[in-house]
């Protein structure tokens, strides 16, 4: 096993010290310099000196995407436009994109939060490292990009894309860690497999995939696919991008840089904080962020808590898989379910490629779904009208009594459904 560094290993005092110092910094910083969060704490009665400790945290007001969209594009920001070097934004698909700024401190802080994530998730300075995410206005491409170059790692800056190209890079360049988002990993697996690329001939040893959800059983089929071991990574664009929190070699959860990023895990409905353990929404406080600091940031992502140590030797605080997103759940004839959960169970199936869309709509008034996926080409080529059939009642039995209500569902002809090399999207709600 690798040795942790003694940064890794911080106590718990010191990180509560170091959160606290940061924490009642921020507060008079904030209120300083972000006329929404003055108002915000002067409307609630909260004095910036009122937050002495880590339990004052509950006084302050949370922050919400609607907040950060409303104050789109510079009303947010704390330092003046000069003193910034640097913005990123998300896909704004719906409405208005996301900014966020660095100044240069902010820079150098979040180089070395993607960095210690890499060294959490085994990256180290003889690694080569591939970075597949799309280099756009998004964080992805950047953020490991920096964080991988700071390790002193060697780094490909090739984009996502061009995936015949890339497996070319690979196999000359002996490229030992791909970073990109899980939907591009799979897209490279089908690639190997296409052009009979023996696993072997690649040096390919990990793979770093984030911005999206990967199933538990999407993350096993992909590292067999390659050979690899896969680490998931987490982060918003809200919170600057990549460097949040990843997975360790233990995969005891995602380990959060929580001397930048202090989480709390509060009831959805309610906002009410809610103990290590418990389900419940992830919330950020930034608290050493100068361009676009954020207090009590809502991230949607449900998750739970754990501040035990971690087998693999590392102290700071984890949260277990992203179980879905506030904003992502679908609601079905009054039954609750989320889009990962239809992964997982259609990747049971070894019939089934990882490429699905779940389509909802109304029929006589009442919600119907139909999901879309595609089989494997193995599957395809050998198949008949009742192997097919077959296949279909049986997922559609097994759908049932997993989710709890009737699906219809549709196998597709291998390549059928677009593909996406950054984020997919896996539900097409028409209701
Ligand atoms: P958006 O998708 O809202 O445009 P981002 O591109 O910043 O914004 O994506 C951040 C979101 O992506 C997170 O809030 C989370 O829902 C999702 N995400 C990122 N990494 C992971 C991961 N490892 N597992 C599950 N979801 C993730
Ligand atoms: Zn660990």
């Amino acid at each position: 096993m690798a040795i942790v560094p003694a940064e890794h290993r911080i106590s718990r005092d010191e990180m509560t010290q170091l959160q606290t110092h940061r924490l009642v910094r921020m507060a008079g910083y904030v209120y300083e310099r972000v006329p929404h969060y003055r108002k915000a704490l002067d409307e609630k009665g909260v004095r910036p000196q009122d937050i002495r400790s880590l339990d004052d945290l509950a006084l302050l007001p949370f922050t919400s995407k609607k907040d950060i969209v409303a104050h789109y594009p510079y009303g947010l920001l704390a330092v003046p436009v000069a003193d910034t070097v640097r913005v990123h934004s998300s896909s704004g698909t719906t409405g208005k994109p996301i900014n966020v700024f660095y100044t240069r401190k902010d820079l150098a802080d979040w180089i070395e939060c993607v960095a210690r994530s890499l060294r959490i998730a085994g990256v180290c300075s003889d690694d080569v490292c591939q970075i597949a995410f799309r280099y756009t206005l998004f964080t992805g491409a950047f953020g490991h990009h920096h964080g991988a170059e700071s390790i002193g790692a060697t780094v490909i800056p090739i984009s996502a894309g061009q995936t015949e190209r890339q497996l070319m890079t690979m196999q000359d360049l002996k490229t030992t860690v791909l970073h990109c988002t899980p939907s591009y990993a799979v897209i490279v697996a089908e690639k190997v497999a296409e052009l009979g690329i023996p696993k072997d001939s690649l040096s390919l040893r990990l793979g770093i995939h984030g911005a999206e959800p990967m199933s538990d059983e999407l993350r096993d089929e992909t590292q067999e696919r390659l050979g690899i071991r896969i680490a998931r990574d987490y982060g918003l664009t809200e919170l600057g991008g990549p460097g949040v929190s990843i997975e360790c070699e233990d995969r005891c959860g995602y380990h959060i840089n929580e001397d930048y990023f202090y989480p709390e895990v509060v009831d959805p409905e309610s906002g009410k904080s809610l103990p290590d353990g418990e389900l419940g929404e992830l919330v950020f406080t930034a608290l050493a962020k100068e361009a676009s600091p954020l207090l009590r940031y809502r991230t949607r992502d449900l998750a739970r808590l754990d501040r035990t140590p971690c087998s693999c030797g590392r102290t700071f605080a984890r949260h277990g898989r992203i179980l879905g997103r506030t904003d992502d759940m679908l609601i079905v004839g009054g039954v609750n379910f989320f889009p990962s959960q239809m992964e997982s169970l259609l990747l049971v199936f070894e019939e089934l490629a990882p490429h699905y869309v779940i389509r909802l709509s109304k029929k006589n008034r009442v919600d119907a779904v139909a999901v879309d996926v595609e089989v494997t080409p193995e599957f395809w080529a050998a198949r008949s009208t009742e192997t097919l059939e077959s296949l279909r009642s049986t997922i559609q039995y097994k759908a049932k009594e997993a989710i709890g209500f009737r699906m219809e569902f549709n196998l597709l002809e291998p390549s059928s459904l677009a593909r996406s090399e950054g984020k997919s999207k896996r539900v097409d709600d028409k209701r």
